[in-house]
């Protein structure tokens, strides 16, 4: 019996009973240039600004119109500093299709409003309204930086980085204090603090001198000298509120990583990665950083945008490719997160289809709520070229749903790139307390999300 129950049953095992002191080497290593790469950056702009840089460190090149491209020659494309595109070509045709990682670099998060600045009982604030999904009440008491850019009255954009140097102040959103806390203890957690009680302190030293708001004249006093901004620029900035701190080992062992935004930039940097040492694939890579997935992919830098036929079409067109023959080919393995089984929460999953800590990549036949709404929902075929692909290159992988049926749901860039008649499967890192201020993933997923994302490139 035991025989037939092994031919038999599947049996997925930890990872780290199969883990080569090798591999554990690698992964640690792999690991500490992830932790580098999220501690530089928080919002899209940094991803991308670091993106560019780290590639042309390798030897890319920016793709241009009309651009002669041979095999192994590797480029990119700066989508106007909030996205990024990177291909290394293959040594067969574009006809024969792309081997496509996609992944995003937004992660929710409180953005200034137009008009920010205020006071309000000799206190300095910003007024926020939030990005993407959020538990509210997460957000109050906990150290904040400002990161963004300001395009200034003279056209000059300068970047802001407040609150990640140890020497720099950082910002809060309060919360009410217990003992006055009655009435706001009997509210539902979603209007524990509402959105328009995310407003985030200042300053409080008021301007020596007559007149109204000498808190907010000193804030904006501050604001000048170091930025040479006026009120008025903030009507064109993209100002942020994200997290203070750096991604940090988590438990005794160090064996889990928490930082701000692991969603989706673990998944990002698993795909940027191998890339940027890869010799000559059979297919062309690509590997797409997409902003604007955390409010529906929409937008010019978002994955429904036509940015990405632009790229794909530059490089149709040096091989004399119809485009359309190219996505007909390709394969796209859609990078994002899954939820790890939460033992103090397992009432929303089934135990049966829910992704582990430490059991791999989580590979994720469809997302959506309620009958699959929404869903990309792979073909057998899809998931059969991804489970043999990861077998053969030895990743270790497990199966993934979002929760229970009716529990809730998601989604991700998957339906966007089916929708271009382009073969994709949902895959990336189970991660705990998604969209918290601080999330947690296993060193282990990490790694093996990483070694998945090279075995899709070279497939
Ligand atoms: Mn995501
Ligand atoms: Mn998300």
């Amino acid at each position: 019996m035991e025989e037939l129950r092994k031919a038999l049953f599947a049996d997925p095992k930890n990872g780290y009973t199969s883990l080569t002191q090798q591999q554990r080497a690698e992964m640690e290593e792999y690991c500490k240039r992830y932790a580098a790469f999220m501690d530089a950056c928080k919002t899209e702009r940094e991803a991308t600004t670091w993106t560019v840089a780290t590639a042309q460190a390798n030897g890319f090149q920016e793709l241009k119109p009309g651009m002669a491209v041979k095999p192994g020659d590797k480029v990119y494309m700066n989508n106007r500093d909030k996205s990024i595109l990177l291909a290394v070509i293959g040594s067969e045709s574009l006809a024969k299709g792309a081997n496509i990682c996609a992944a995003h670099v937004d992660s929710p998060r409180m953005d200034l409003k137009p008009n920010p600045l205020y006071e309000d009982s000799e206190i300095a604030y910003f007024k926020t309204h939030y990005y993407g999904g959020i538990k509210k009440y997460q957000w109050a008491t906990i150290p904040l930086a400002l990161h963004g850019v300001v395009y200034r009255k003279d056209g000059t954009v300068v970047t802001v980085t407040i609150g990640e140097d140890d020497n720099d102040p950082i910002l809060c959103v309060s919360d009410l204090l217990i003992h006055l806390s009655a009435d706001q203890m009997q509210k539902t957690a979603a209007k524990v603090i509402e959105g328009e009680q995310l407003n985030v302190i200042l300053g409080t030293e008021p301007l020596n001198g007559d007149g109204a708001d000498m808190v907010k004249l000193h804030i904006m006093k501050l604001l000048n000298e170091k930025y040479g901004l006026i009120e008025a620029d903030f009507l064109s900035a993209e100002l942020t509120i994200v997290p203070a701190g750096r991604c940090r080992e988590v438990g005794l062992d160090r064996s889990l990583l928490g930082a701000y935004g692991h969603d989706d930039r673990v998944c990002a940097f698993a795909e940027i990665d191998p890339l940027l040492t890869m010799s000559t694939p059979k297919h062309t890579a690509v590997c797409i950083l997409a902003d604007k997935e955390e409010i529906g992919s929409v937008g010019i830098s978002g994955m429904q945008s036509q940015a990405f036929e632009y790229f794909m079409d530059i490089l149709c067109d040096a091989q004399g490719v119809k485009l359309s023959h190219c996505f007909a080919n390709s394969f796209c393995l859609s990078a994002d997160v899954s939820n790890a089984f939460d033992p103090n929460f397992p009432e929303v999953s089934d135990r049966r289809n829910n992704s582990k800590l430490n059991y791999g990549i989580a590979i994720c036949k469809y997302t959506g709520s309620r009958g699959k709404g929404g869903a990309s929902d792979a073909s057998a075929e899809a998931m059969g070229h991804v489970r043999t692909t990861l077998d053969n290159a030895g990743v270790l992988w497990q199966i993934a749903t979002l929760g229970k049926v009716d529990q809730g749901g998601g989604g991700t860039v998957a339906a966007y790139m089916a929708n271009r008649n382009i073969v994709t499967v949902d895959a990336g890192v189970p991660v705990l307390s998604m969209h918290a201020p601080m999330e947690l993933v296993s060193k282990l997923d990490c790694y093996m999300t990483m070694l998945a994302c090279k075995a899709i490139y070279l497939a």
